[in-house]
């Protein structure tokens, strides 16, 4: 199966050919602003291993002051990509879970950021938690 996603109006398409490293549920309040939601599921990629199929001059992006990159569907506002200085270096990139349409078989296997969770959202799971990235 491949790993293919779309955004929200379905004019962004792309496929994701190989994963890299493991999956974190990211409860940083960047991540939740970014969503709309209570936290963020990005899975990384080598950037040369992400292909865009439509849409890709519909992509915006916006730099954080942490000099991350946040990138989204400038016509529906999906939230799509994510890139800190460190995935720049390393070339790679994240991208959000909740995007894909076809997905191989994938685990998340931790929360992250949980300093910073939201009070309205309860942990009911097993995964570990960290309160800031895990290393
Ligand atoms: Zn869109
Ligand atoms: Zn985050």
């Amino acid at each position: 199966m491949k790993n293919t996603g779309s955004c929200l109006c379905k004019q962004v398409t792309f496929e994701v050919t190989k994963f890299q490293g493991p999956i974190g549920h990211c409860h940083c309040t960047m991540c939740q602003k970014f969503h709309g939601a209570a936290f963020s599921t990005f899975v990384e990629a080598k950037e040369c291993d992400l292909i865009w199929l439509s849409g890709e001059e519909l992509l915006t992006l916006y730099c954080a002051e942490n000099d991350s990159i946040r990138t989204f569907c400038r016509c529906c506002g999906s939230s799509l990509l994510f890139q800190s200085k460190y995935n720049r270096q390393e070339q790679t990139i994240e991208i959000a879970l909740a995007a894909f349409d076809s997905l191989n078989s994938i685990r998340v296997d931790a929360h992250i950021y949980t300093e910073s969770k939201a009070d309205w959202y309860d942990i009911n799971d097993n995964l570990p938690q960290h309160r800031r990235y895990r290393r």
